[in-house]
């Protein structure tokens, strides 16, 4: 049987891949097949926003990605990469925090030789993209896809942190993609009627009944197939099947920070020793594929509370849900109508700086391991978590061997720049000033992360490592620009093969002060409309 043959073939489903096959098809003048690994995002639990560390559990919708092990850091155990498998990826398993980043990161890629990606340039792709429930301003948009929510407080604590915050010196806001990001405040969320608002639900399914588009699940891209130069189509495995599907026009490939590399890599684009190594035929020498990886190291403080208001993962917490599940289920509201993390901020380590460098989020919980440490939340308590907003080291993403099947080595390299040691560190600091204010007297227990007895920068830094986590945020594995380890130009266009673009969190040059989907979104939207236009 011939394969067939689209206009465009889009390469996973996620935050950038549903973006572009909603855009490519509005206009009904291109055939678009997009291509997913993960299953159709059929569980209930991906709409119940309560329900985010469902998903670190699972087998099915998550890709389980262990970083390569470093001895100091969390005594050597992996830290645990969640990567969304589904319609909709990464925006159908997250925690649906609403944040751009700072205006000085897109101006900083545009600096690095990439025209047209300044926030000025940018921000009408934001605007685009958002349903904002405050309505529209010069910042926000009132009529995108993705609906952005204020969501009420449930949990006392993250009412105090931002009392504590206030006690301490730092600045609030109500809008942490208002004029200036800084200070402390409530996040805003992909929320719409209690229920996540991913791109699956927001691009996805308004676009699946045209005619012109074809979604295929299950289909696991092994390679794209590169013939003179040139991508011409896609190799995908469906239920132990390799089938081949063709591209009129482009190859775009939309897999994310680790699977894009990969999949640029199985195709023969790369380091060419590299590519030696696993007997790949090199089409065309790119060493910067799956460099410069980035990620938001994080590290966290974890206090025992003293009121038992909080949730706990023990038989009386799980019993004690019993209201609020009903309350969700009839109503769509209540705890699971909201994400768990519900206060936070960007702050400064210290005044002399231009812009926020570290990021918290408040968890109301004991919260750690990624949620995934069910024993540790049994007791009442809660926890801050700081992130390096820019970190300065970089690692990369690189085949285990030539089976697409097997998984790539995530090598994240912290701290082999000293600088984010020491931004971590001031951090923490900072969040151990705000829970030392008065505002968390009737709360405060016992601090047993790090834990009273490490004061030094170096036992800080010593306890920071033995729970080290991410944000969940990796980027820059394919980046943008013109310099030797760039992939892609400023037109997302892959250097040296021509119909292939990369579209997905995986170009950003540099990570941004901030989480990461509501920016995929609005490099997908961008790419879509340069696509159209012909650039
Ligand atoms: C647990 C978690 C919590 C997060 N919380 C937040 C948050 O609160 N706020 C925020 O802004 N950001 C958050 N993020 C980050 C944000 O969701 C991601 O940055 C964003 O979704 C990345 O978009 P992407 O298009 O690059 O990749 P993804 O959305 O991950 O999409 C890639 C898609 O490609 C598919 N795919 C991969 N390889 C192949 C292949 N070979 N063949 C076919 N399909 C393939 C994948 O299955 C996936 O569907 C979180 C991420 C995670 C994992």
């Amino acid at each position: 049987m011939n394969p067939s043959t689209f206009d465009f073939v889009i390469i996973g489903a996620g935050s950038a891949g549903a973006v572009l096959a909603n855009r490519l098809t509005a206009n009904g003048e291109h055939s678009v097949c997009i291509l997913e690994a993960g299953p159709e995002d059929k569980t209930p639990m991906i709409g119940i926003p309560g329900a985010f560390s469902y998903f670190m559990f699972s087998k099915k919708y998550n890709w389980n990605y262990d970083a390569k092990p470093i001895k100091d850091i969390r005594n050597g155990q992996p830290i645990f990469v969640p990567r969304g498998k589904t319609l909709g990826g990464s925006s159908s398993t997250n925690a649906m925090l609403y944040v751009r980043g700072q205006k000085e990161d897109y101006d900083l890629w545009e600096s690095l030789g990439n025209p047209g990606w300044s926030f000025d340039n940018i921000l009408p792709y934001f605007k685009k993209a958002e349903t904002n429930s405050r309505g529209a301003s010069d910042l926000h948009g009132d009529s995108g896809p993705l609906h952005v929510t204020d969501r009420p407080v449930h949990y006392e604590i993250s009412n105090v942190f931002i009392k504590g915050a206030e006690q301490a010196g730092f600045p609030l806001t109500d809008d942490f993609n208002g004029h200036s990001q800084e200070g402390v405040g409530f996040y805003q969320c992909t929320i719409k009627g209690g229920q996540r608002c991913g791109v699956s639900r927001g691009y996805l399914k308004p676009a699946r009944s045209r005619s012109n588009l074809t979604v295929i699940t299950l289909a696991q891209v092994s390679r794209i197939i590169i013939e003179d130069g040139q991508a011409s189509g896609v190799e995908y495995v469906e239920q132990g099947q390799t089938k081949v599907v063709l591209a009129n026009k482009e190859v775009l490939l939309s897999g994310g920070s680790i699977n894009s590399p990969q999949v640029l890599l199985l195709s023969g684009i790369g380091d060419s020793e590299h590519l030696a190594m696993h007997n790949i035929d090199c089409k065309h020498h790119l060493p910067g594929v799956g460099q410069n990886l980035r990620e938001h190291v994080d590290a966290c403080i974890l206090v025992n509370s003293k009121k038992r208001d909080g949730f706990t993962s023990s038989i009386g917490g799980i019993l004690g849900m019993v209201p609020d599940t009903l309350n969700y289920i009839f109503n769509k509201k209540g705890k699971l109508a909201n994400s768990i993390l519900e206060a936070g901020g960007f702050i400064k380590t210290s005044p002399e700086l231009a812009t926020p460098d570290v990021q918290l989020h408040m968890v109301p919980l004991l919260f750690d391991d990624n949620g995934r440490d069910l024993k540790l939340m049994r007791d009442h308590g809660y926890s801050c978590h700081v992130c390096v907003l820019r970190p300065e080291s970089t690692g990369s993403v690189t085949l285990a061997s030539n089976n697409p099947l097997d998984k790539p080595i995530i090598d994240f390299n912290f701290f082999s720049d000293s600088r984010d040691q020491k931004v971590l560190v001031d951090g923490l600091k900072q969040v151990r000033r705000i829970m030392a204010t008065p505002a968390f007297d009737e709360y405060r227990g016992e601090e047993f992360h790090p834990g009273s007895a490490a004061q030094s920068d170096e036992d800080i830094f010593q306890g920071a490592k033995d729970r080290l986590g991410t944000v969940f945020h990796p980027v820059g594995t394919c980046k943008m620009g013109n310099d030797e380890q760039a992939v892609v130009d400023h037109q997302l266009k892959v250097h040296g093969i021509g119909k292939l673009r990369v579209i997905d969190a995986s170009i950003m040059p540099t990570l941004i002060s901030g989480n990461t989907n509501a920016p995929t979104i609005a490099i997908a939207e961008k790419a879509a409309d340069m696509i159209l236009n012909g650039s």
